[in-house]
């Protein structure tokens, strides 16, 4: 065992404060990582304050993790010393659930362990990102490709995959109509990678505010919700709408933006339950989806796909010391879209 710095949450209520964690000695098929870079996801606010169910305190969160390999054990073949790697919201699973052996392991059907307050399969907690090291099998350890700046590439391992997967999964590409809700730290990485896929790609913000940016990202077209317009305009206009905002919506309003055979996914969770009217799906054979970040081979092809298409996250480095700051900023909206901790600054 090795003890590491971190910053932790030791209550729902009080701030994030300096500490340290235990890491587990490295095993025969684990990866010590040190850490450069650690993205800021509003799951990570969510988990510290108690709002999706209990935690154990005093807690690390982070789940968008790069760095650098510096140990590997006696039988690790995918990495090496000094290799560039990732961490995402899942450090392992059954591996022989079906779901696992068809590589979604994100779905695995005896739970996923979660980078953060999950339970490892050896019983202990797991802490998450917001230290100077972690202890990863080298399963759930993606390779980050050189093309991609470390401090932009964290928040690839959660905004990142959440909004690949299902556009992947639902075709985006050449001739699709989509369209993303919310402009956030999701949001602008659905627009870009859409963008990629070679979609046509709208965006649906609250407001025009962020109309440069997301232009600038690669959507086509932008248009305020908060314009009672802007529904009538684009019904029946999408063949897949990702929904990355995570307050209820007038679900209705949304499902008639699709056209035939057109898919909502939800990426964002409201805490509360969407009433959906099933005329709005039965006009034009509509679906209302979810989808969860990415199994592991995806979130790899991800990675490669963004260093194909140099695309990355816009990202604001702070550091250690900033990170409560930071948080009240999240829950504003108030940046430009992800925040990102030079983990250097924890050392
Ligand atoms: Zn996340
Ligand atoms: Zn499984």
């Amino acid at each position: 065992m090795s003890t590491v710095n971190a910053i932790a949450a030791p209550s729902a209520t009080d701030p994030l404060v300096r500490t340290t964690v235990e890491r587990r000695a490295v095993g025969p098929r684990d990866v010590l990582i040190e850490i450069r870079y650690a993205g800021i996801c509003h799951s990570d606010i969510h988990t510290v304050r108690g709002e999706w169910g209990k935690v154990p305190y005093p807690l690390t969160v982070g789940h968008e993790i790069v760095g650098q390999v510096t140990e590997v054990g006696a039988e690790v073949t995918r990495h090496s010393v000094g290799d560039r790697v990732g961490v995402g919201c899942m450090v392992n699973s059954c591996r022989e659930c079906d779901n696992c052996k068809a590589g979604q392991e994100q779905y695995c059907l005896n739970g996923n362990v979660g980078t953060y307050a999950g339970t490892d399969r050896d019983g202990t907690v797991t802490q998450g990102g917001y230290s100077t090291h972690i202890v990863v099998d080298e399963d759930f350890v993606l390779r980050v490709p050189e093309a991609i700046p470390y401090e932009t590439a964290a928040p690839l391992l959660c905004a990142g995959i959440t909004t690949y997967s299902p556009l992947a999964h639902w075709k985006a590409g050449p001739g699709r109509n989509v369209a993303v809700v919310g402009m956030g730290g999701l949001g602008h990485m659905g627009v870009k990678i859409a963008a990629a896929m070679g979609a046509e790609v709208t965006v649906l913000s609250q407001t025009l505010g962020k109309k440069d940016d997301g232009l600038a990202f690669g959507a086509k077209h932008y248009y305020a919700t908060s314009d009672p317009a802007t529904f009538k305009e684009l019904a029946n206009t999408f063949d897949l709408i990702i929904n990355t905002v995570s307050a209820p919506i007038d679900m209705g309003a949304y499902l008639r933006m699709l056209r035939l055979d057109g898919t909502l996914v939800a990426v964002g969770a409201p805490p509360e339950p969407l009433p959906v009217q099933v005329f709005s799906l039965f006009g034009a054979r509509r679906s209302f989806a979810g989808s969860s970040i990415g199994g592991i081979a995806e979130t790899q092809e991800m990675l490669d796909f963004c260093a194909e298409h140099g695309i990355a996250p816009q990202v604001e480095v702070i550091s250690a010391d900033a990170v409560n700051e930071a948080y009240e900023r999240v829950l504003k909206s108030d940046v430009r879209y992800r925040f990102v901790i030079d983990i250097d600054t924890l050392r």
